[in-house]
């Protein structure tokens, strides 16, 4: 068994840190604390829990830089990046402090006495978090779970354990209940499957690959567990004729090498209407070969490396070293570095324009109207995410209704707002997270009838 695991620096493969692994004993004495601490938590005033988490937010955001370049160092992410995650993280825990004291039941009009509704925090979340985002990510899940009134234990990926355990550590500094917020690094099937079988936990937030996702949802099954999946994509970026197409192509390349790909909602399927195929393509060419990719802790870095060897591995394995297309560059020598890659000439139905890589590597395909374009766009398992370009509002509010996926954009590739409500259809998962419902989420609605004719 694993009793600890390194955490390299994916831009030089330098050891940051060892991290403990946790075992599944350690697991059962977290949810032992952490059942305490929630019904101290549960019974504050919801006021003083919302000014826990503001004061939450404020130490995050003064650790904001230590957080970032933390991030930089453990996950290889830009600097400009890792700012916003850290800034995300605050931002989330600002906003879900907002709905503690308006987390209302309702009063429903029925016959013979009064109807209630009670929204009843469901006891201890496990939030289970990839390596990808690792902030943002954990974030989701722990801030509206905590705001609800439940207690969180975060797993941690294994390559990225250190900003959820800094986090952590804000959060006693914050003023929270000891053992309300614990982090608990260590390996998937080990701390993982602990956190997920342990009946001491009331609902289990997932973000991860569709392959684990599935392990853990049959899991949960044998508990009615409840469960929030948020799995893989393969998202489309739809250029149609009648768009902006030098606005598509300049923004075409960060849409799928931000994060150096390892993004859920990364644009990998560029799908591109045939009568503007070759405009577009000529216009990609300089776009994605100026992307500047390197040292992820100077400023002017857009595109950083992958997470670790096997990754690099496994992006390897999907592009053919013959076929055609666009390659950026990227730094040789230590760390794990792909350059950014379109291909052309890819079969629609080829793995690497079905199946998710995680890493800068898209495809560009040819479509001939609008209904080849959904068909195109729906011919994965996925539906995460996807971006329209067209100046014609009437077939981008049609293509936005027809393609199945939970976030789409129009003219723009933004997917993940703290605002709005984020996750998958199909095999990219199910339940919402983040937007104004998100606190509903990790709550048990009780019906409460009073009848008031005895
Ligand atoms: P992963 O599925 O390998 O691991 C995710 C987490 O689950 C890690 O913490 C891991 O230790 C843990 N885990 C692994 N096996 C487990 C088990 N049997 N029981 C319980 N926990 C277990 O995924 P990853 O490689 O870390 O992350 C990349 C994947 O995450 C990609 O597929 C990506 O699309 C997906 N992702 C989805 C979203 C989204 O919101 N939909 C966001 C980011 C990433």
């Amino acid at each position: 068994m694993i009793h600890e695991h390194r955490v390299l620096n994916p831009a030089t493969e330098e050891l940051v840190a060892t991290v403990p692994a946790t075992t599944a004993a350690e697991v059962d004495t977290a949810v032992t604390r952490a059942t305490a601490a929630q019904r101290t938590w549960a019974a504050l005033a919801p006021a003083d829990r919302a000014r826990l988490l503001r004061r939450f937010a404020v130490l995050v955001d003064e650790h904001a830089e230590r957080l970032a370049l933390l991030e930089v160092t453990e996950a290889g992410h830009t600097l400009g990046n890792a700012r916003w995650e850290a800034a995300n993280v605050r931002d989330l825990l600002d906003y879900a402090a907002g709905g503690v004291e308006r987390l209302t039941g309702r009063q429903i009009p029925v016959p013979g006495g009064i109807d209630l509704t009670f929204l009843e925090p469901l006891g201890v979340v496990g939030v289970i978090a990839p390596w990808n985002f690792p902030m943002p990510i954990a974030a989701w899940g722990t801030a509206p779970a905590l705001a609800a009134g439940n207690a969180v234990l975060l797993k941690p990926a294994e390559t990225t354990p250190l900003t959820a355990q800094y986090l952590a550590r804000l959060a006693l500094d914050a003023g929270l209940p000891q053992h309300l917020f614990q982090v608990l690094p260590g390996a998937g099937d080990v701390a993982g499957t602990a956190v997920v079988e342990h009946p001491g936990v009331a609902k289990i937030v997932f973000t991860g690959s569709t392959r684990v996702g599935k392990q853990i949802m049959a899991r949960c099954a044998d508990r009615v567990k409840r469960l929030t999946l948020e799995l893989g994509g393969k998202s489309p970026n739809i250029v149609f004729a009648d768009a902006d197409v030098e606005a598509a192509a300049a923004a075409a390349p960060m849409s799928f090498l931000d994060n150096a790909g390892q993004d859920c909602c990364a644009r990998t399927r560029i799908l591109v209407q045939r009568s503007v195929y070759e405009r577009f393509l000529e216009l990609l060419v300089p776009a994605v070969t100026s992307v500047v990719v390197g040292d992820p802790s100077d400023e002017k870095t857009q595109m950083g490396p992958l997470i670790s060897r096997a990754q690099l591995e496994r992006v390897r394995g999907y592009v053919p070293e013959s076929a055609d297309g666009i390659r950026g560059g990227a730094p040789t020598g230590p760390g794990f570095w792909f350059p950014p890659t379109v291909l052309t000439g890819i079969a629609p139905d080829a793995p690497v324009a079905t199946e998710e890589v995680f890493g800068p590597v898209a495809v560009v395909l040819p479509f001939e109207d609008e209904a080849d374009a959904v068909r195109l766009a729906d011919a994965t398992d996925h539906g995460l995410a996807g971006s329209i370009w067209t100046r014609d509002v009437g077939r981008a509010l049609r293509v936005s209704q027809a393609v199945r996926a939970g976030n789409l954009s129009v003219n723009s590739h933004s997917a993940v707002r703290y605002w709005t409500p984020f996750g998958g259809y199909k095999q990219s998962g199910f339940g919402r997270e983040l937007g104004p419902d998100a606190l509903a989420a990790f709550t048990e609605t009780k019906n409460v009838f009073i009848g008031t004719e005895a």
